[in-house]
């Protein structure tokens, strides 16, 4: 990892409930400006406090102030009670006039510290952030079009790939969402379909995808949200539709009944073996 893992804390200016269960939080950092850069599907890790912290405590760079993954050691350091609780999250938007970044929170439930911070935050809260780093960039395989499909932890990536895509190019969303009330705005200069799915009708973003028609000419796939579903639509785009396994980027963002500092099961294990051997046959 040559890549340096910026460190920062990141200060709530706004909260705004977009949906009944998405909070996005508008935050300002100083570090925010020569953090983000011009490119969709953003990814970092955000830090909460521990129980009677009001500020998380962050791993204290090195002497050469470098971090490469060795923020991670830094921060295995600190002392287990006072260890932030980190959890994966997308930059929504980011605004270079006022340096303000949108972060979309879902509100699933109570049991999840993140959820839970995020159905109490407050202007004036701070939490710390890790990255965003272009070491962690996906880019999208080039393609005549693009399928995208996730549930709303999804969401905040599939939106800021929309608003990038090239002027006229066709896109299609599958997006599972609880109900109707949680569908979001999707803009985009690209030709794109959207189809909502939801979870309250019985709808399945795995039916949803199968039932889609692929457009002639090249496609590329762009998966994320729940991992078993993620892996299922995987399985069914390069096994029954012959996608190029390369042409199908697919990420599990949470798994059921387990957080997301439990270990990785036998079968995450295994896939992340299957996506090693094939990054290395690319
Ligand atoms: C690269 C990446 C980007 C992500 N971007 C976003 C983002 O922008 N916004 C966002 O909200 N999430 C995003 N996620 C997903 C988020 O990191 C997980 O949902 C995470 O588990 C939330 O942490 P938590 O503390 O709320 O719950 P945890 O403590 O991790 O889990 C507690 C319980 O909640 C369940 N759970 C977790 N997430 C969900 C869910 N969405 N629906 C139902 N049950 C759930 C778990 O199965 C577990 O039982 C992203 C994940 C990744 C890997």
């Amino acid at each position: 990892m040559g890549q340096a893992l910026a460190v920062s804390y990141v200060r709530v200016v706004g909260v705004e409930r977009v949906t009944p269960r998405t909070a996005r939080v508008t935050f300002t950092g100083d570090a925010l400006a020569g953090l983000m850069e011009d490119r969709p599907d953003q990814q970092m890790k955000l830090c909460f406090p521990r129980e009677g912290q009001d500020v998380p405590r962050l791993p204290e760079p090195d002497a050469d102030d470098a971090y490469g993954m060795r923020w991670y050691e830094a921060y295995l350091a600190i002392p287990e009670s006072e260890r932030p609780l980190m959890r994966s999250f997308t930059v929504r938007g980011y605004d270079p006039g006022s340096g303000l970044m949108a972060v979309d929170f879902v509100l699933h439930g109570e049991e999840g510290p993140a959820a839970r911070w995020g159905r109490r935050a407050r202007p004036g809260d701070v939490l710390g952030m890790v990255g965003p780093s272009s070491a962690y960039a996906r880019p999208l395989p080039a393609a005549d079009w693009l399928l995208l499909a996730g549930d709303e932890t999804a969401l905040p990536a599939i939106g800021t790939i929309l608003e990038a895509l090239p002027a006229g190019m066709r896109a299609l969303v599958r997006a599972e969402v609880a109900d109707a009330a949680e569908e979001l705005p999707l803009d985009s200069p690209g030709d794109v379909g959207v189809r909502w799915v939801h979870r309250d009708r019985g709808g399945s973003l795995v039916d949803a995808v199968r039932a889609t028609p692929l457009p002639a000419g090249s496609g590329a796939a762009w998966l994320a949200g729940e991992a078993s579903t993620v892996r299922a639509l995987r399985r069914h785009l390069v096994e029954e539709r012959g996608m190029d396994r390369g042409a199908v980027e697919f990420s599990g963002y949470w798994r059921r009944s387990l957080t997301q500092d439990d270990a990785p099961t036998e079968e995450d294990l295994a896939w992340a073996r299957e996506r090693a051997a094939e990054q290395a046959a690319e």
